[in-house]
């Protein structure tokens, strides 16, 4: 089972800032920046090319759930980075698709170089 699935079952500890019956969303343990949480399906997807027609609601539902998320912290006003890795050349670590809420600086490509 991958790392993100046994944080869904309660196996693995994590920071958890909001969970429904779809995504779970917690706090990511190598922060790039003030804000940074990963949202993800609760249901196994190895990565955003394994999304398939029937996907488009979840996908939308990670999308809309950062929003969300992004005004709890309040850094919606200021604005935020939201960033999907797909694949080897994407940088993509972790086999479950997650989406990346970076915020609560102002985020400079040169002093996050692996946030593109
Ligand atoms: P990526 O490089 O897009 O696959 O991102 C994977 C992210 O997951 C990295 O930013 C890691 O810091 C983060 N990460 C890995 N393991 C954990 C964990 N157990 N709890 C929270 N975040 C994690
Ligand atoms: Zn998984």
């Amino acid at each position: 089972m991958c790392i993100f699935c046994k944080i869904i079952n309660k196996e693995v500890p994590a920071a958890v800032v909001y969970e429904d019956d779809d995504v779970l969303a917690f706090k990511d343990v190598r922060p790039l920046a003030p804000v940074h949480i990963l949202i993800i399906p609760k249901r196994h997807i190895e990565s955003i090319s394994n999304l398939t027609e029937e996907d488009t609601e979840l996908a939308g539902k990670l999308i809309l759930t950062a929003k969300k998320i992004a005004e709890d912290f309040d850094i919606s006003p200021k604005g935020y980075k939201l960033l999907f890795r797909v694949g080897e050349w994407g940088g993509q670590e972790v086999p479950h698709i997650h989406l990346h809420l970076i915020g609560g600086a102002k985020l400079q490509e040169n002093i996050h170089p692996e946030v593109i």
